[in-house]
Formats: C-alpha cells, structure tokens, sequence
C-alpha cells in the first residue's frame, strides 16, 4: 500500500481505528468535520470487551486514572426492587474483566493523546467519495482532496461514507428520546459502585443513575415520545422532575441537581442490518455500520472491537477488500446481534402502563444464568486474543 490510509470521523471508533494501526505501522489519517476534537457526550460504560480492547491497546492504566469501577449494573422498579442485575466481579471471573464508566469526551482525549499530532486533520468535513480501481478519492466542503488506498467510515450513525457507498438507509426510530448530563452531586444510595437504571410505569419511561467518580453522577431519561420535538428553553428540569415524579426523592435530587444547559437530548435510532460492510477498499465501522440503541450500553464497545479487528485484518492481508472481507466475517455477526438484543430491551420498555405489573414479575423469575448466557455472547472477545497473537510486535497489552 503507497497513500496513507483515510479514516473519516473522530470518534470512537474512528480514532481507536487510526491508534490500532498505527500500533501496526500502517499510516492513516483520521479527517474529522467538527473544528476540534471536544467535549461531547456523557458517560458510557465500558464493558468487559471494551476493556480488553483498551488492554490490548496498552491502554488499562490510562483508562483506570480517568474512569470508575461499577460492582454491580441493577435494573429495578422504581420502588427500588431489582428486575434483574449484571454482577462486574462475576464478568471479571468469565471474561477477565468488569465495567468501569468514563466520560465519552476522557475516552476520547487518552486515544486522541495517544496518536502522533499529524494522524488528526479537523476542519474537514467529507461531501464526496469516488471509489477507483487502484484508490479511493475524498471530496471535502474546504474544496481540498485526498486519494487512500483505503478509506474507513468511522462518520457516526448518519454517515456520509455510508451514503456514498450503499445510497441513502432509512434508520429505525425506537419510540423513545433520551436526556444525558454528568452531574456533580453525590450518589443518593450507600452504594457508590452500583449503577441503577429504574423502569417506570408509563411507555419507554426509564431513569438511570451510574456513579462516575466520587461527587459525580452521569443521569438519563428516557421516554416514550414522537422523533424531533424539542424542548423548550427554561423548563426541560421542571419537565424532567414531572416526567419521573414516580421515582421518589433520590431521582428528584439527582435532577434538581442538573444544571438546563448540561443535558443533551437525542431522539434514539438504530440503523437497520446492512447485507455487507465495505464495498471494494472502503469499509464502515462503529455507528456508521451498526449504530444500535443504547440499552446495552454497547455502541461505543462494539466501535473498539471493529477498531481492533479491522487493523489486525489490515495488518494480516496485502490489499483492503480481503482485509474488509475477514473484518465483517469476525465481527459482523456479533455486532449485528447486539443492535436486535439492544432493540428488543427497548420495545419492552415500551409496552403499556397495563403490560407493565404483569411483566415485571416474570422478569423477576427469569434465572441469572439465563441473561448471562444472552449477554455472555455480546462480551465474549476470545477472537481478539488469536488476532493478537498473529502480531507479536505490538505494544504490551496491559
Ligand atoms: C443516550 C446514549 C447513551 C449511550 N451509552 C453508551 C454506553 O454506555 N456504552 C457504549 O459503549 N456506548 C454508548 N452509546 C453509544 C456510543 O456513544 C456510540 O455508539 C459511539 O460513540 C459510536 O462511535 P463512532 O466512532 O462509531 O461514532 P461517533 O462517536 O458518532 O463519531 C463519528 C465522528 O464522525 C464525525 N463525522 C460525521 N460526519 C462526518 C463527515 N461528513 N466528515 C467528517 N467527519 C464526520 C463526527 O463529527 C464524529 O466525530 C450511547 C449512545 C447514546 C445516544
């Protein structure tokens, strides 16, 4: 390969990618639309995948400074009664590895920090792709061009890339929209480790609550509500703290506590399955392959299981469209599985308030090992340590 690599996109996944190469000797640039790489986002819990991902990038130590342990991950009614519970020492027991939550935007910094300062071009937003025989040619708003002999879509869910290659996919609403904000106020339970996401009675209607660090909470709300309404200004707290005035006081004092201009509000779609990932030498990963809703917690996760894999299967094969072909025959099953497990905890938070009383008993009674064998499949990363051991130059995994 002679051109530098071209990854589009900043993110996550995008700029995992471009470390996981670069790791491998293999240059890229990473060409992100936003003028700077800043904070955005909340809190995203880094599963026991994400966090072999980190270790196989030498990046434990790091995300440990900036990040904090979770015990226990409780789904509860809002009297407080568990529905069901993920337990992170018996993750940490199968798969070698609990969940910590992290800032999006730290997540961002220690991968961005991590890269040689030229591998990042911002200010570059991605308006054409023109797939040639030998190489792909990158249009850009600034009038500038490049040519790659491979190009990676790390450009989100709404991705350009995605459109340029496969045309236009209509995405797949969940019902639902969603507030975040990291909050500074102290957890309101004894349990500074233990995340608690409660289920209302009402259609889509949730409250998480996850410890950050000590004095910090990342919160959400999620609702049953039509796509693109918007709120209005001064009266989003007050709307939220009616909203969940089921959920008692630990709730109210969490929102009370959230400063307007904190909280983000985004509508949640998925995308649905693609037949195939790349076509010739550009191929997609993260969300602008397989955005999923968040009720696995699993989009950025799954991003760092694409970012590593495609790099290894670059590194493995002498032109991109096998690299591309081995890189979706690995992941794409897995990731696909996630975005239907992650809908289907959706349309159950969705059913009617009268559904509701039923429902949550029978989801009492449904034994620990049979949610841990579903999830299992999604956090299982033993692939990762073969593709690992085929390049036995890389940095220590720590
Ligand atoms: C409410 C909510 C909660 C979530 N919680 C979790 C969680 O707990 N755990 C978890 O793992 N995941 C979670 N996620 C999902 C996670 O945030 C995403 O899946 C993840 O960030 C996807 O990463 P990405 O790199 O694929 O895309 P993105 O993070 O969307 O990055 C795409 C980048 O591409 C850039 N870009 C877009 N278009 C262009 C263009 N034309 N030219 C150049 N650049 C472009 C964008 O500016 C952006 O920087 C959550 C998502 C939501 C909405």
């Amino acid at each position: 390969m002679n051109s530098p690599g071209i990854i589009i996109g900043g993110g996550i996944g995008g700029l995992a990618t471009a470390l996981a190469l670069h790791q491998r000797g293999i240059r890229t640039i990473v060409y992100e639309r936003a003028t700077a790489i800043r904070e955005v986002g909340a809190g995203l819990v880094l599963a026991p995948n994400a966090l072999r991902v980190c270790a196989q990038l030498g990046l434990s130590k790091a995300v440990e400074a900036v990040s904090w342990p979770l015990s226990r991950a409780v789904v509860a009614t809002t009297d407080g009664r568990p529905l069901t519970m993920v337990d992170a020492d018996a993750l940490a027991k199968q798969f070698g590895y609990g969940m910590r939550v992290i800032h999006r935007s730290a997540l961002q910094k220690l991968l961005l920090d991590a890269l040689p300062a030229e591998a990042v071009q911002t200010n570059k937003k991605v308006i054409g792709i023109t797939t040639g025989r030998l190489a792909t040619q990158i249009a850009f708003a600034d009038g500038s061009a490049v040519d790659g002999d491979f190009v990676i879509g790390a450009d989100g869910i709404n991705s350009a890339v995605r459109r340029a290659i496969f045309g236009a996919k209509a995405l797949r609403y969940s019902g639902q929209t969603c507030w975040r904000a990291v909050v500074d106020c102290a957890l309101p339970t004894a349990q500074p480790h233990q995340s608690v996401e409660y289920w209302g009675s009402t259609p889509g209607l949730r409250v998480g609550l996850v410890p950050m660090e000590a004095g910090q909470i990342y919160v959400f709300v999620t609702t049953a509500a039509p796509a693109e309404q918007l709120d209005t200004p001064g009266t989003v707290v007050a709307t939220l703290l009616e909203l969940t005035r089921e959920f008692g006081p630990s709730v109210a004092e969490v929102l009370r506590a959230c400063d307007e201009h904190q909280l983000s509000r985004a509508d949640l779609f998925d995308l649905p399955t693609l037949p195939t990932w790349s076509a010739r030498s550009v191929a997609l990963l993260g969300d602008a392959a397989h955005a999923t809703t968040p009720n696995l917690g699993q989009g950025a996760c799954q991003a760092l299981e694409d970012a590593y894999t495609i790099a290894a299967c670059l590194a493995a094969h002498d032109a991109p469209a096998p690299a591309f072909a081995e890189y979706q025959r690995l992941r794409k099953a897995k990731a696909d599985l996630t975005v239907q497990l992650s809908r289907q905890i959706g349309q159950v938070v969705n059913l009617p308030a009268w559904l509701k009383p039923l429902l949550f008993p029978v989801l009492r009674m449904i034994p620990p090992a049979i949610s841990m064998k579903q999830i299992s499949r999604v956090y299982d990363t033993q692939y990762l340590d073969k593709l690992r051991a085929s390049t036995p130059s890389l940095p220590a995994s720590s």
